[in-house]
């Protein structure tokens, strides 16, 4: 898709501007990048946001930002493995091309970050003197390449940045304006489900508490238009543990814990998963945390909750800890050291391990009054 033509052609776009954006990205001024997310936002009063966020992210994929084009995929190697006990087919991604994210000096040369010599102009840093990666400010200065849209969610500013080191298509990280921890209260559900209808349920939304979430000292949330695998989980009549107040809560056959809601009110959702996630944490406030992923379909909410223990952060097999993308079963593997055996190993048994390898122990059915 060329995006600078479907930006003159249907909406009008001057496209000098990203002609301009391209040539000089490691040095473009603040008030050309700040014409550039005016014209989207144009964009965005007269088609949308989703519209807006994909001309965005062919943006930032041409113009070099990401590590790799995430629809080419010459460099990677998929597998598809059905569960038919879960309804769930596995979708396992072999892409070198994350590692990348690792190379500084590559990084610098695509201009993707660039080496601050005044480190007075950064802000929020932490005992080592690196700066918060997520502060805007700070990213004005280190990541010159990358564009920040700014979006409004219940009442508190955002930004969303395409992730360089993506793991779907569509990957944005939608972070704070301002520098908070990553720390669950109930307005991240609230975030979350405004997006949803912002987006038409086009982008999904997933936040990682203290399992997996890379960046701790900054509250963040990613999204995604890419589908993932436990959507088609299949909810037996026998998992539903409350089908009734405008709510169906259920906790379908999986191999780590889930428990999935489902209402076409978002405040019914936010109400329950709220009190769910706080009996939660209340059990042990030192090592409880969670994933959430969200989803719109059709205009149905659907919170899928994956309580977590921060003493089970990593699955076998798998470098770094399972997030949200890992437990709603995408599975990207990149490192050569210990996750190219998995790769060529994998079977349904071993996902079933890795998953297991997580799995917070006690019931959650006692979380339920
Ligand atoms: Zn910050």
């Amino acid at each position: 898709m060329d995006y600078r033509k479907i930006l003159s052609e249907r909406f009008g776009f001057d496209d000098e501007l990203l002609k301009e954006y391209e040539k000089t990205k490691k040095s473009i001024r603040t008030s050309e990048k700040d014409k550039l997310v005016n014209k989207l936002m144009a964009i965005e009063r007269s088609n949308g946001l989703t519209a807006t966020l994909l001309l965005l992210y062919r943006q930032q994929v041409e113009s070099g930002f990401l590590l790799a084009d995430p629809t080419d995929s010459a460099n990677k190697e998929f597998f598809n493995i059905r569960d038919d006990k879960t309804g769930v087919t596995f979708h396992i991604q072999w892409n070198p091309d994350r590692e990348l994210r690792k190379n500084h000096k590559l990084l610098v040369e695509r201009g993707i970050i660039v080496p601050v010599q005044d480190t007075g102009s950064l802000i929020n840093k932490d005992k080592q003197g690196k700066a918060c990666y997520l502060c805007w400010e700070n990213i004005r200065v280190q990541n010159p390449a990358e564009i920040l849209y700014p979006v409004q969610l219940a009442d508190e500013e955002y930004f969303l940045g395409a992730n360089f080191a993506y793991l779907a298509n569509n990957h944005f990280t939608l972070f704070n304006k301002a520098h908070r921890p990553q720390l669950y209260r109930k307005e991240i559900i609230a975030f979350l489900l405004e997006f949803m209808d912002k987006t038409n349920g086009c982008f999904r939304g997933i936040f990682n508490g203290l399992a997996g979430a890379s960046i701790e000292h900054h509250e963040h949330m990613q999204v995604t238009t890419e589908k993932f695998p436990v959507e088609d989980i299949t909810v037996s009549p026998k998992a539903v543990i409350l089908n009734g107040d405008r709510i169906r809560i259920s906790q379908p056959d999986y191999y780590t814990s889930l428990i999935l809601l489902e209402s076409s009110e978002s405040s019914v959702i936010m109400k329950y998963a709220d009190a769910f996630l706080t009996r939660w944490h209340t059990l042990n406030p030192k090592h409880h945390t969670e994933n959430i992923v969200a989803v719109k379909h059709l205009g149905r909410y659907r919170l899928f909750i994956f309580p977590r223990d921060r003493r089970k952060l990593t699955g076998s097999g798998k470098t770094g800890a399972m997030a949200s993308f890992e437990v709603s079963g995408n599975i990207v593997l990149s490192d050569k050291t210990v996750e190219r055996t998995t790769f060529d190993n994998i079977s349904l048994t071993s996902i079933q391990n890795m998953l297991a390898g997580i799995k917070p122990a006690g019931s959650l059915k006692q979380l339920f009054p």
